[in-house]
């Protein structure tokens, strides 16, 4: 009678590969980049708002006439409201990263539903009024998180570049910009942490990471723009 816990682990061990799947999850849409013969990316920011490093990305955005999604954190949000309305004021798209930042495995409906629907209000708070996606901390679900966002219309926004999560190449924006250039592709999203001090690597990738890819003629949308491309 071996077969049991055996069969346990195997279904555990599936389980793990869907809760950190990019592309397949049990309910709802979920989106690691579209389907386009467009060259055009979506850049997203994660985490945050925080003071100094949101003046400072919105500072290069602007610089370069380029509009990013930013998917931030509902309590940092909170503290930080006025970053948030300067995300907003500044044209950019807000995107629902929960309200606590904790991975959303084992959780309830009633748990998912307050992460959620906090986080909502305080991004309608800055002022946006266009659609909200969401996207999974640690880019973990399972099933009551996939289940309430698909009940309620929403979509699941992943990446399928992610340039700084690797540590020997986060530490340097070169690399960053590098390794962003070559794993590109037309429909790709882009995922960036540079909302931390920690984060000095990506955020000073920003503006080269831009006229590196413009050079190869890409063109920079919102999370809703690039749904909206793949869609046409
Ligand atoms: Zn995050």
């Amino acid at each position: 009678m071996i077969a049991a816990p055996i069969l346990l682990l195997v279904g555990a061990a599936a389980l793990w590969q869907v809760s950190k799947s990019r592309t397949f999850q049990f309910f709802g849409l979920i989106f690691p980049r579209v389907n386009t013969p467009e060259k055009v990316v979506a850049l997203t920011f994660d985490d945050g708002p925080t003071p100094n490093a949101t003046s400072e990305i919105l500072k290069v955005l602007d610089e370069m006439k380029v509009k990013a999604t930013f998917f931030v954190i509902g309590a940092e949000l909170e503290r930080n409201m006025s970053e948030g309305r300067k995300i907003v004021a500044a044209g950019h798209e807000l995107g629902n990263h929960s309200y606590s930042h904790v991975r959303m495995l084992l959780v309830t409906p009633g748990f998912v539903q307050q992460e959620i629907e906090q986080t909502d209000r305080l991004i309608r708070e800055t002022g946006y009024s266009g659609e909200i996606n969401f996207r999974p901390p640690f880019g973990k679900k399972l099933l009551a998180l996939p289940f309430y966002l698909s009940k309620n219309g929403r979509k699941t926004i992943m990446w399928d570049v992610e340039p700084d999560s690797n540590p020997e190449v986060a530490r340097d924006a070169t690399k960053i910009i590098e390794v962003t250039r070559s794993q590109v592709r037309p429909g790709s999203i882009i995922l960036l942490h540079a909302m931390y001090p920690s984060r000095q690597g990506s955020l000073k990738a920003v503006g080269g990471m831009i006229e590196s890819l413009r050079r190869e003629g890409y063109r920079f949308v919102t999370i809703s723009e690039l749904l909206q491309a793949a869609a046409d």
